[in-house]
Parts: C-alpha cells; sequence; structure tokens
C-alpha cells in the first residue's frame, strides 16, 4: 500500500470492484482498493447470482442491460471463469392487469433499445420452462439476457482486470477512520495511513459506518432475504437444456437452476429489518437462520409454481442480508457538502447493476458527468429528512415488500408519509383535498366530492378523471386556486449575484421587476435545469423549480459558487399558492391596494395581498392569465382563507397538480424528468430557443454552441394527439412510422379541455411535420397518433397574456 493514491474506494463486494474497474478502464491508474476481509465478504458471497433486465424503471433497465452485456466481457479480460449461465428469463403475469403491464413494459423495452424480448402464450412460456406449472398464468415476457453467474468468481474477475490495467488492491484491512482535508482525504486503516483526493463508498452493509465516519446518514438499510435450492428434481434432469431464470411476480419468487435442482429465492411481504445502523466490524461470512414461518406464504406460491418439488428435499437454505435504499435504487455520486466523497452503495442487485453502477461512478469522477441520466440512482435525490430512522425503516421495508407487488401510476404508498405538510395542510383535506407526495412534502393532487370516495389502482384512466375534469374546467374558464408550497425557491444575494448568474445560466437575465424561464447546462451543454429566474429588484434573486431536485440544484449551485455570492434554499420558509384563470386578476386586485394587477406577463413584485407581504410573479403554468403568491410558511393558512374568500363570489375552486398536469400539456410545456433531463441537449427540447448566444461566456456554451453550428439535434420534442381511448400515454412508449420505430413518448395524459389525449414525444427531425401520421403503443396497445401544432390550447398564448 502506497501513502496517497488518487482514489481509494471502500469495499471489495461486486460494487467495489466495479467501480475501481472502471477507473482503470478510463484511465485513472493510481487508484486502490481496500478492503476489511476477503473480496466477496459482505453480502456479494451469498447472491444468488440471477441477471435480468427487466427493472419497472427505464433508466435501472437500461444500466442493469449494460451490466449484463459486461459480465462476459469481464470473464475474458480478467481470464477468470464466472460461470455465465445466459439460459434466457421469463417473466410471469398472473393477473389481467400484471399482463396489461407486461405488454406495455415490453414496449417500454424496446423504447429503450432493449430488443431481445418476446411476449409469449403461458403454453409458449411452458415449453421454454418445463418444470413449471402454468395454473393461473395469463402471458409471460421471455428476455435473451438473462441468466445467472458464480457471485465470488464475478467479485475477483472485476478486480483483477483492474488489478491488469493498474489498480492495487488491498485485503485484510479494515477502515477505521476517514478525515476530510483541504485537498483531499485521509484514510486511516489497520495497516496504516493513506491520503487520497477521492474516497469511494462501497461498503455495501458497512455503507452507513462509512457514511457517519464523515458526518452523514446515508438513506439505506439492509434487509433479510431468504433461498434455497433443492436436490436434484428429476424433471429438471431429464430435460437436455436448462431451465431459464423464472420470475413469477405473482408468487413472489425468482427461480434458477443449480445443477439438476432449482435455486427458489424470496421477495418477502413479511419483511425484516437486520442491523440498521450497519452490520457489525465482526460479521463475517455468517448466515441466519431460516425463518420458514415468517415466509410460509410465498413457499407456499413456490411449491405450487413448481409442483415437483414436493417430491424433493432441500439442500441449501441462504438467509442473508442486503442493502436497500428508500426506493430501492442506489446511492450514487458526490455526496453533497463533502467534496472528494463519493456514494456507492444500496446497490440492492450488485450482480445485475453493479456494472452501470461502477460505469457511472467513474465517468462522473472523471469527467464530471456521467454520460447517462443517473437522476434515479444519485445520492442527491434525498435530503435531511431521508437521514431519519423510521423514515428508513417505513420507506425500506416497503420496498422490499412490494419489490414484486405491482404499484400503479395513480397509486399513493403510505410508508413514510405524511411528513412535510404545508400549514394549510388540514383545512385542505377538510375541504376534500387527495394527497401525493414530492419529496417530504404532502402535495396536493385533486379535491374529491365526498369523503367516501376512493380512487382506484388503474393503468388506465381512473375514476377521479371527472373529478379533475371539473378542476380543469374551472381554472380555463373562471379562477383555480392551488397549494404551490411544493415548488422550490432558492434565494440568490451578494454584490456578485447577477455575475454569478449569468455565467450559470445560458438565458439573458430579466430585468429589475421581471421574471423569465432560464436554461442551465452542464459542461457537457446537456441541460441542468429548467428553472425561474426572479430578479425582484432590491438587489435579490430568486431562482424556482421542481421541489423534489432541492438538494441536487444546491450541489449543483455550490459545485459552481463564486465569492460575493450567497445562495439560499427558501424551501422551509416560503410556501405559497397559485390563482389561474381569467378571473384571477379579479379575486387579486380585491385583496390589494397595491397595482399587483397592473403587473405585465412575467411581472413581478412585493405587494400588499390583505394582511400579507407576499411575493408576486404573474404567470401560470397552466396557460393562463395567472398570479403565483409567495408568503412566509406560517402565512400559508391566512393566505388561503383571504383568497377563498376573495374569491367566493366567482365561485372560485381549488385544484391540484393532477389538473395542472393537463393544463400544461394542452399548451406543450415540458417539465423536468419527462420532457427536460440530464441527457437532453437544448436543440432536443426545443430549449435553445431560450438560450441568448451574444451574453458572453456561461456554462456548457462551447458545447451548446457545437450543437447549434452542426444543424442541431437528430430528435426533437413534438406535441401528439392520441386516438387512444379509455388510458393516456404515460411516458418512453415507443412513437412508430409505417413499423419502423422513430421516437418515444416523454409524458402523455388526457387534455380534459379540449378533450382529446395528448402526448409530447421525442422523435426523429424527418417526423415532426404537423399532420405526420405515427401509431403509439398505450398500456401495450397500439394506437394511431398524428403530429399537430404545439399548444393545441390557445397556441398563440392570448389566455396568459390577458
Ligand atoms: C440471499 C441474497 C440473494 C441475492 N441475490 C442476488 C441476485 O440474484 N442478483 C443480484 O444482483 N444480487 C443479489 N443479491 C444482492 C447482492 O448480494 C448485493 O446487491 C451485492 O452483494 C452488493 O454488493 P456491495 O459491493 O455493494 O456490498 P458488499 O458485498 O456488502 O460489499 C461491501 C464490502 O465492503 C467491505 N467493507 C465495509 N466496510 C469496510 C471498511 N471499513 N474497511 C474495509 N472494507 C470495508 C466489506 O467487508 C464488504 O466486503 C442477493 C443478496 C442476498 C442476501
Amino acid at each position: 500500500m502506497k501513502s496517497h493514491y488518487r482514489v481509494v474506494v471502500i469495499g471489495g463486494g461486486v460494487v467495489g470492484a466495479s467501480v475501481l474497474y472502471h477507473l482503470a478502464k478510463f484511465g485513472w491508474t493510481d487508484i486502490c482498493l481496500i478492503e476489511r476481509g476477503e473480496f466477496a465478504c459482505g453480502s456479494s458471497w451469498h447472491a444468488a447470482g440471477g441477471i435480468h433486465a427487466l427493472n419497472a424503471d427505464p433508466n435501472m433497465a437500461a444500466l442493469q442491460a449494460y451490466t449484463i452485456d459486461l459480465l462476459s466481457d469481464i470473464g475474458k479480460e480478467s481470464g477468470q471463469d464466472i460461470n455465465l449461465h445466459m439460459t434466457g428469463g421469463l417473466t410471469l403475469a398472473g393477473t389481467p392487469e400484471r399482463w396489461e403491464w407486461l405488454q406495455s413494459a415490453y414496449r417500454v423495452f424496446q423504447s429503450i433499445g432493449i430488443e431481445d424480448c418476446e411476449l409469449l402464450t403461458p403454453e409458449q412460456a411452458l415449453k421454454r420452462n418445463p418444470a413449471m406449472s402454468i395454473d393461473g398464468v395469463l402471458g409471460a415476457m421471455w428476455a435473451d439476457r438473462e441468466g445467472y453467474l458464480d457471485t465470488t468468481s464475478t467479485v475477483v474477475a472485476y478486480a483483477t482486470a483492474a488489478k491488469k490495467r493498474g489498480a492495487e488492491v488491498v485485503l485484510r484491512n479494515r477502515v477505521l477512520e476517514l478525515n476530510q482535508k483541504p485537498d483531499g482525504w485521509e484514510v486511516v486503516t489497520e495497516k496504516g495511513t493513506v491520503t487520497c483526493e477521492h474516497v469511494v463508498n462501497a461498503g455495501g452493509l458497512w455503507a452507513k459506518q462509512l457514511g457517519r465516519m464523515v458526518g452523514i446518514e446515508l438513506p439505506v438499510s439492509p434487509l433479510k432475504h431468504h433461498y434455497f435450492v433443492t436436490e436434484t428434481v428429476p424433471e429438471i434432469a431429464a430435460l437436455d437444456f436448462e431451465v431459464p431464470m423464472t420470475v413469477d411476480l405473482e408468487g413472489f419468487t425468482y427461480t434458477r437452476q443449480d445443477q439438476k435442482g432449482l435455486m427458489v429465492g424470496i421477495y418477502e411481504i413479511n419483511h425484516e429489518h437486520w442491523a440498521m445502523d450497519g452490520a457489525p466490524w465482526d460479521y463475517g461470512m455468517e448466515l441466519f437462520q431460516e425463518q420458514t414461518d415468517r415466509i410460509e406464504n410465498e413457499l407456499m406460491c413456490a411449491y405450487a409454481r413448481y409442483p415437483a418439488l414436493e417430491k424433493v428435499g432441500i439442500k441449501t437454505w441462504v438467509n442473508g442480508a442486503f442493502t436497500f435504499s428508500p426506493d430501492g435504487n442506489p446511492l450514487v455520486g458526490p455526496v453533497p457538502g463533502k467534496r472528494g466523497y463519493w456514494s456507492a452503495c444500496a446497490v440492492m442487485a450488485g450482480f445485475l447493476q453493479g456494472g452501470g453502477v461502477g460505469k457511472t461512478l467513474a465517468e462522473w469522477m472523471i469527467h464530471g458527468e456521467p454520460e447517462a441520466d443517473a437522476w434515479s440512482m444519485d445520492v442527491a435525490r434525498y435530503g435531511s429528512f431521508a437521514e431519519n430512522r423510521e423514515y428508513i425503516r417505513q420507506t425500506t421495508g416497503q420496498f422490499y415488500s412490494r419489490r414484486f407487488v405491482m404499484t400503479y401510476p395513480n397509486e399513493q404508498l403510505p410508508a413514510g408519509r405524511p411528513l412535510k405538510m404545508a400549514p394549510a395542510h388540514d383545512a385542505m383535506t377538510a375541504a376534500g383535498c387527495r394527497w401525493g407526495t414530492s419529496w417530504d412534502l404532502e402535495v396536493p393532487l385533486y379535491f374529491a366530492p365526498s369523503e367516501d370516495f376512493v380512487e382506484t389502482p388503474t393503468l388506465k384512466r381512473s375514476n377521479a378523471h371527472d373529478i379533475v375534469a371539473a378542476e380543469c374546467k374551472a381554472v380555463r374558464k373562471n379562477v383555480g386556486l392551488l397549494d404551490i408550497s411544493g415548488f422550490a425557491r432558492y434565494e440568490v444575494s451578494g454584490p456578485n449575484a447577477e455575475e454569478w448568474l449569468n455565467t450559470l445560466f445560458a438565458t439573458r437575465m430579466p430585468k429589475p421587476g421581471r421574471a423569465r424561464l432560464a436554461v442551465a447546462l452542464g459542461e457537457t451543454g446537456r441541460l441542468k435545469g429548467d428553472l425561474t429566474l426572479f430578479n425582484w429588484g432590491d438587489g435579490t434573486w430568486w431562482i424556482m423549480g421542481s421541489y423534489y431536485l432541492r438538494n441536487w440544484h444546491m450541489r449543483w449551485f455550490n459545485d459552481h459558487m463564486m465569492a460575493g455570492v450567497s445562495v439560499r434554499d427558501l424551501g422551509e420558509e416560503v410556501a405559497g399558492f397559485s390563482l389561474s384563470g381569467p378571473n384571477s386578476r379579479k379575486v387579486i386586485e380585491k385583496l390589494s391596494v397595491d397595482p399587483v394587477g397592473d403587473l405585465p406577463f412575467m411581472g413581478c413584485g412585493t405587494f400588499d395581498i390583505g394582511l400579507i407581504r407576499a411575493h408576486v410573479a404573474r404567470m401560470s403554468v397552466t396557460g393562463e392569465l395567472g398570479f403565483e403568491i409567495n408568503c412566509r410558511m406560517g402565512d400559508h393558512v391566512a393566505l388561503r382563507r383571504m383568497l377563498l374568500e376573495a374569491g367566493a363570489e366567482f365561485d372560485m375552486k381549488e385544484y391540484g397538480f393532477n389538473a395542472l398536469l393537463s393544463l400544461r400539456l394542452e399548451k406543450s410545456f415540458g417539465i423536468w424528468s419527462a420532457e427536460f433531463s440530464q441527457l437532453y441537449t437544448p436543440g432536443m427540447t426545443g430549449m435553445d430557443r431560450w438560450i441568448d448566444w451574444d451574453k458572453g461566456d456561461f456554462v456548457g456554451r462551447a458545447k451548446a454552441l457545437e450543437e447549434r453550428d452542426s444543424g442541431g439535434s437528430a430528435q426533437t420534442i413534438v406535441t401528439l394527439e392520441v386516438d387512444a381511448q379509455d388510458a393516456d400515454a404515460s411516458g418512453y412508449e415507443p412513437v412508430w412510422r409505417s413499423g419502423e420505430r422513430v421516437g418515444f413518448i416523454t409524458s402523455g395524459g388526457y387534455g380534459h379541455t379540449l378533450g382529446k389525449s395528448y402526448a409530447l414525444a421525442m422523435i426523429n427531425r424527418d417526423c415532426i411535420e404537423e399532420g405526420t401520421e405515427l401509431t403509439v403503443h398505450v398500456v401495450g396497445v397500439e394506437r394511431p397518433a398524428k403530429v399537430v401544432v404545439a399548444s393545441p390550447y390557445d397556441p398563440q398564448g392570448r389566455a396568459m397574456r390577458l
């Protein structure tokens, strides 16, 4: 072990070894992996070694596909046989809704380039896996890229390949302390102290402690997990091929062949956490006693699916622990506020995700940004609320138990909720509000007409459709009131505030008393933000954006900080309401003697609204005349009461974000994580319209210019009218022209004002002409669609400029 490295990776499980390999592969070789024990002595050694591409999250599915493709290369490059068996895999659907979901997942896979899948009838599935019963199976999806491998050999293979490229490995050496230094980290180990520029927490079961060493509480916890391996199953032994990996979603089990027997893994409804503060340091390669009582129901499902198991004994039980984050995705990337400290933990499926995690993290460290959109695994997607032990217990447990349980897009899950509530929450609940969640905050979805209304979970239009329609109508024809506490707000001040903003944003700065849509780019010229900038005219500025990105935004701001600038996240201090609709000016004017009603479109200022001193801006995401009224958190209840009283004579209606999503779709207004993401460029998203090319340098300018001067992007976003019947597009469905895939949906829904189904889609430029006939898969069914004018409702934007 040297005294200094560029990078120290802590943890010799599959994730740490993959990070080490990718760093070396991409050219950083002054790197060292330090492992407490032997390779794979955490959760990696006793994994079932299953690999499959299916994941409900398309970004995670792409990551898994990358890993699977990498595995055979790793075997070859290292010379280490990893016993890779690419048997292919089946995913079974046991309910009509699941079968619908699987058919739509199959189409989403096509959109993200996973083409080696096919849909099968139960009988076709049986031919591929004759060991199972197809009782209750309604259909299945086959994927070529599934199988299994030997776990410890795979870890060794990653590390050996990394060593061949110049990396070092030190085994049997626990990291005891991590101390931040001005130029990096001091890593105190049992075998001495080393310094490094970057340190990677790939501590798996011990990731929590490695976080605490630097004063952070990572939202991660281990949970126990069972599988068993049977003795020889005669029906399997008689076959001249291996049975495929098979996931029985309704049975909560996954299976694969093991020798001539079967390995059966179980996602337990009755889950059990273990060592929430991280595994004990002296925890070795131990297993827990099997707990068959806890998994009795799942075992019965497994035996019903494989009746032949009744006749054979169980050879081995494994009950081991592995780690989960609240949403089940890994925690990867630079930890906010800890320069040079990188997270690569909470990887719940290290053998199928570890390759992608290693690649992403290595790119991030070396190039400043990963190639893919890493949001769904970014460690910055959580805030301090997720440090809470009970929050972690509830959310990780919920994820684990629901791993194979279907979640509908309109379903609201209970774990970790309600947490943060804007002050008017209870009054709004009394008014019928039904809540969703964004980050830690309860956000209004719609207002139910009666207490006993229950929304049915569905992949299609729900029974709340007409409620949302009425809310949309109120906004378009009259005036609606929306709680906008769920917007992120940052205050920028200091002598260099304007200069800093001018460098960080590609857009021209708004004049005093004005707001402007502001594009932020990364150094790669891809999008970093679709934010709104407010110049309050008194030396302070606000940046407003999506609430759930607060920690992510703040990391970006701090990484680009400049002397003489102060940025404050106002998320705990400011709340607000938005008035929208042709009568909204009349309502706000009733509450103020100030000339708030005279604000020009995109004007902003500080006004008295009733008793409250508020920051008001004339704008609305609905595309109507509107005012966003921002108040102190504590004024929220009073503001709502005053607005409701003033709006009563106009029959003002409260509405929620479901209506807002429909209204913005009719205006073709994009949103982050759908039309806008770190993967897309200004040219792809139309955000180039907001770039001020003449204002001088700004972050990402050179790359954005390259795109502009090379003739623009190959794809761009258009609005589609979809001939849908009882369901709408939602995201990632493929778009076709004459059988050729020409793009994919970024988001979709029902336009209640125009009475049509709409979608925004990223498609090839030769298909974007208005009237182009296309087709789109909606919940697995191909439907006609056509390109329509952007902003099908009020294309000239007259309503919002009233
Ligand atoms: C029963 C079971 C079945 C599973 N089946 C599958 C499957 O089929 N497919 C799949 O993809 N995944 C499966 N998994 C999950 C898989 O095991 C994990 O995702 C994976 O092992 C995580 O790897 P890791 O490198 O993050 O963590 P770990 O394997 O826990 O590695 C972390 C390493 O860090 C070291 N370390 C920690 N602290 C220190 C320190 N202070 N100093 C030095 N070293 C330190 C530890 O010793 C350990 O070796 C299964 C898990 C279980 C329990």
